[in-house]
C-alpha cells in the first residue's frame, strides 16, 4: 500500500481541525473539503488546501459524494477522512472512495454496511453470544402488527429507525393510547433524515447507564480494546458529557463488557476505530450498536490511554504497525463536556451570530478541541456542537472540580453556549457520585435554567451599558464584519486601524483594556471592567461587556446576555406583535397556518429548522392571520418578515 501523503478531509468544525493536527504532525498535507459558508472557520485556516464543495445545505456539499470525490481527486488526496456524521458511516460513499482510487479512513464498506443496519447488527450480536436489549425485529412493518408487538413487549417500547443515528428516528412509547402515533412519527422521522422509514421496537430500559468501548482492529486483524467511556448524560437520547474510565464497574464488569466488544469486533473482522455501545442496567449489559467510525468523545479515551486515534486511524489505512501494547492501562480520569451553541434559557433553542470572544482558559490537563476563533461566525447550518471540552486530572473529582474552574473563566461573547446548564450538571450531586442513569437530564433539568439576574436588573445593566458604549465604543468603527477569503488572515484584513484607534480611546477613558492575543491568529482578548458606577446598586462585583456586531454582550457570574443596540431592549426571540419575525435564519420547516385563519394565543405558526434542530415560533396573542410572506422549504435571513396577524 502506498504511503498516504495528502488527506483530504470531507468533515467541518473541530473535527476537521482535530484531523488536521494530526497529519500536520505527521508530515501529511490536508485538503479541506468546504461549503460555502466555511469560509470563515479556523479548519479553513489550519488546512494546507480548501476546495469548495456545495452551498451551505449538506446535501449539496458535506454529504454530496459526487462532489467530495470530486474535489479530492482534483487535489490529488490519497486518502479520505470522513470525520464523524456526514459520510462518515456511509457503505455507499467508502467504497465510491475505494472505486476512485483512494483510501476511505475508517473500516471497510462491507463492515460499515453491516453495522449500519441495527436489525443486522443485533443478529451478529446474538450469534456472537452477546446480549441484546428484547423487541421485535419489524419484519412485518404494518402498523397494526407494529403496535400489538408493542404490548407483547410490554410499555415502555422504544420505537428506533433502522438505519437511525443521532438520536434521530427514536421515540419512546409509554402507553398504549400513543403506539400509534408514536410509530408513525417515528417513521416519518426515519424517512425524511435517512431515506429509510424502516423500524423496529425494543423493550425499553429506563434504569440504564451507557456504557461503550473503544475497539481498534489494526491492519494485522489484531483487536485491541481501549478502555470503556460511560456517556450516561443525555438530552433526548444525544450525548452531553463523556468520561472514561465509568466509575459504574467493578472489575468483573469491565473485563465481561470489554470481552463482548472484542467478540464482536472479532467476529466481524473489524477493521480501523469502532465503538460498542451497550445500556447497562442491574448488573447486565446490552448490545445497543456499533458506530463504525471515530467519536465524537474520542479525546478522553486519547488522553488515559496516551494514544492518537487519528495517527493509529491513518497508520492502519496505509498498513502501517501500530506498536501498541497487547493491553492497555488507564491513567487518571478525563471527562469531556460539549459545548453547544444554544441558548440555555430558551431550554437549548439554537443560537448564532459573529463570535466576539472565545477564550479558553489554559491548565493542566486540560484540552480543547474548537473550529471557530474570535470574528468567525457561528451558522445556522450544521450541528450545533462548537467546542469540546477535556480534562483530565488523577481522579474523576478532580477532573470534575478543574472543569468547574475552568466554566468559570471560560468567555464567550456574540452567541449563547449551554455553559451554565454545564456547570449545573456537574455540580449536581447525582452526577457527582455518578449514579446517573440516561433519564438524568429528563427527570432533572426539563425544566430548563433560569437566569440568576431577574429582568429589571438585566434592564439597569442594559441601560447602563448602552451609556457607556454611545461613549466609548464609537459604532461602526469598533468591529466592523468584512468578509475574507483570505487564506491567512491578519488583523490587517479586519480594518484594524480604526480597531486600535478605538481601542486606545477605551483604554484612555474607561479602564477597559484591549489586548491583541496574537498577531497571527484573529484572536483578541477585550475586557471592561466598571466599577464605581450605578451597577454598584447591584452589587455588582464584575460586568464584563463586549459589543458584537448591532448587539451588547455582557457576563455576570456564569451567566451571559446580550441585547440588541438596534432596539435597546432584551433580545427574545417569537412573535410579540402582530408581524412575526425569524428569530434566527434557518429553513422554513413547516407553515401551519394560512390567511383567514383564527389564531389562539399560544399555537404554533410556523416551524423553522436550524442547526438539525426544530424550532417553533407560536402565536404571543389571539387573532387573525392576514399574510404570509414565506412558504414551506424557504430559506429564512433573521428578521424576515414571515407573517402578519391583527
Ligand atoms: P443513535 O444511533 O441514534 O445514537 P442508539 O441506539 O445509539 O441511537 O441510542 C442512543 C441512546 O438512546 C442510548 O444511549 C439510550 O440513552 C437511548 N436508548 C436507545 N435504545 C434504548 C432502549 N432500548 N432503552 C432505553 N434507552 C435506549
Amino acid at each position: 500500500m502506498k504511503t498516504i501523503k495528502k488527506i483530504a478531509i470531507a468533515n467541518r468544525g473541530e473535527v476537521a481541525c482535530r484531523i488536521h493536527r494530526t497529519c500536520h504532525e505527521l508530515g501529511i498535507k490536508t485538503v479541506l473539503l468546504h461549503s460555502e459558508p466555511d469560509t470563515e472557520t479556523l479548519a479553513y485556516r489550519m488546512c494546507d488546501e480548501t476546495a469548495l464543495i456545495g452551498g451551505a445545505a449538506s446535501a449539496d456539499s458535506y454529504l454530496n459524494m459526487d462532489h467530495v470525490i470530486a474535489a479530492a481527486l482534483k487535489h490529488q488526496a490519497d486518502a479520505i477522512h470522513p470525520g464523524f456524521g456526514f459520510l462518515s458511516e456511509n457503505a455507499e460513499f467508502a467504497q465510491k472512495v475505494a472505486d476512485a482510487g483512494m483510501i476511505f479512513i475508517g473500516p471497510t464498506p462491507e463492515t460499515i454496511m453491516s453495522f449500519g443496519d441495527k436489525k443486522t447488527a443485533k443478529e451478529l450480536c446474538q450469534k456472537a453470544g452477546v446480549p441484546t436489549i428484547p423487541g421485535y425485529k419489524g419484519e412485518d412493518s404494518d402498523i397494526d402488527k407494529l403496535v400489538s408487538e408493542c404490548e407483547k413487549i410490554g410499555y415502555p417500547v422504544i420505537v428506533k429507525a433502522t438505519a437511525g443515528g443521532g438520536g434521530r428516528g427514536m421515540r419512546v412509547i409509554h402507553h398504549h393510547k400513543e403506539a400509534h402515533e408514536q410509530i408513525n412519527l417515528a417513521k416519518s422521522e426515519a424517512l425524511k433524515a435517512f431515506g429509510n422509514p424502516s423500524v423496529f421496537l425494543e423493550k425499553y430500559l429506563h434504569q440504564a447507564k451507557h456504557i461503550e468501548v473503544q475497539i481498534f482492529g489494526d491492519h494485522k486483524g489484531n483487536i485491541h480494546v481501549l478502555g470503556e467511556r460511560e456517556c450516561s448524560v443525555q438530552r433526548k437520547h444525544q450525548k452531553i458529557i463523556e468520561e472514561t474510565p465509568s466509575t459504574s464497574l467493578n472489575t468483573e464488569q469491565r473485563t465481561l463488557v470489554h470481552g463482548y466488544a472484542k467478540k464482536i469486533a472479532e467476529l466481524a473482522n473489524y477493521l480501523n476505530a469502532g465503538t460498542v455501545e451497550f445500556l447497562f442496567q442491574e448488573d447486565q449489559f446490552y448490545f445497543l450498536e456499533v458506530n463504525t467510525r471515530l467519536q465524537v468523545e474520542h479525546p478522553v479515551t486519547e488522553e488515559v490511554f496516551g494514544v492518537d486515534l487519528v495517527k493509529a486511524q491513518i497508520l492502519t489505512a496505509q498498513k502501517t504497525d501500530l506498536n501498541w501494547p497487547a493491553a492497555f492501562q488507564p491513567k487518571g480520569a478525563s471527562i469531556e463536556l460539549r459545548l453547544y451553541a444554544e441558548d440555555p434559557y430558551k431550554n437549548g433553542a439554537p443560537s448564532i451570530g459573529q463570535v466576539g470572544k472565545l477564550i479558553f482558559p489554559q491548565g493542566q490537563g486540560r484540552r480543547y478541541e474548537y473550529g471557530i476563533e474570535a470574528r468567525d461566525r457561528v451558522t445556522p447550518y450544521y450541528d450545533s456542537m462548537v467546542a469540546k471540552i477535556i480534562s483530565t486530572q488523577d481522579t474523576r473529582e478532580e477532573a470534575i472540580a478543574d472543569l468547574l474552574d475552568l466554566l468559570d473563566h471560560l468567555e464567550i461573547f456574540g452567541f449563547y453556549t449551554n455553559k451554565p446548564l454545564l456547570a449545573q450538571i456537574l455540580r449536581h450531586p447525582d452526577y457527582m457520585a455518578n449514579t446517573v442513569t440516561t433519564q438524568f437530564f429528563e427527570n432533572n433539568f426539563n425544566l430548563g435554567l433560569t437566569p440568576s439576574l431577574d429582568a429589571e436588573t438585566q434592564k439597569v445593566v442594559a441601560d447602563h451599558l448602552t451609556k457607556t458604549l454611545d461613549i466609548f465604543y464609537p459604532i461602526d468603527s469598533y468591529f466592523t464584519h468584512t468578509t475574507t477569503s483570505q487564506k491567512t488572515p491578519s488583523t490587517s484584513a479586519h480594518n484594524s486601524s480604526s480597531m486600535w484607534s478605538s481601542q486606545k480611546n477605551i483604554s484612555a477613558t474607561s479602564g477597559a483594556t484591549l489586548i491583541p492575543n496574537s498577531p497571527w491568529t484573529n484572536q483578541w482578548k477585550e475586557s471592561a471592567l466598571y466599577q464605581g458606577t450605578p451597577l454598584v446598586r447591584l452589587n455588582l462585583q464584575n460586568v464584563n461587556s463586549m459589543r458584537v456586531e448591532d448587539k451588547m454582550w455582557w457576563s455576570y457570574g456564569s451567566d451571559t446576555y446580550s441585547f440588541s443596540l438596534r432596539t435597546k431592549t432584551s433580545q427574545a426571540g417569537g412573535a410579540q406583535s402582530g408581524k412575526i419575525h425569524s428569530p434566527m435564519p434557518g429553513t422554513l420547516f413547516k407553515v401551519l397556518c394560512q390567511v383567514g385563519d383564527k389564531i389562539k394565543e399560544g399555537d404554533t405558526l410556523v416551524v423553522l429548522e436550524a442547526m438539525k434542530m426544530e424550532h417553533s415560533i407560536k402565536a404571543a396573542a389571539s387573532g387573525k392571520i392576514t399574510a404570509v410572506h414565506f412558504k414551506q422549504g424557504d430559506i429564512l435571513q433573521a428578521d424576515d418578515l414571515i407573517l402578519e396577524m391583527e
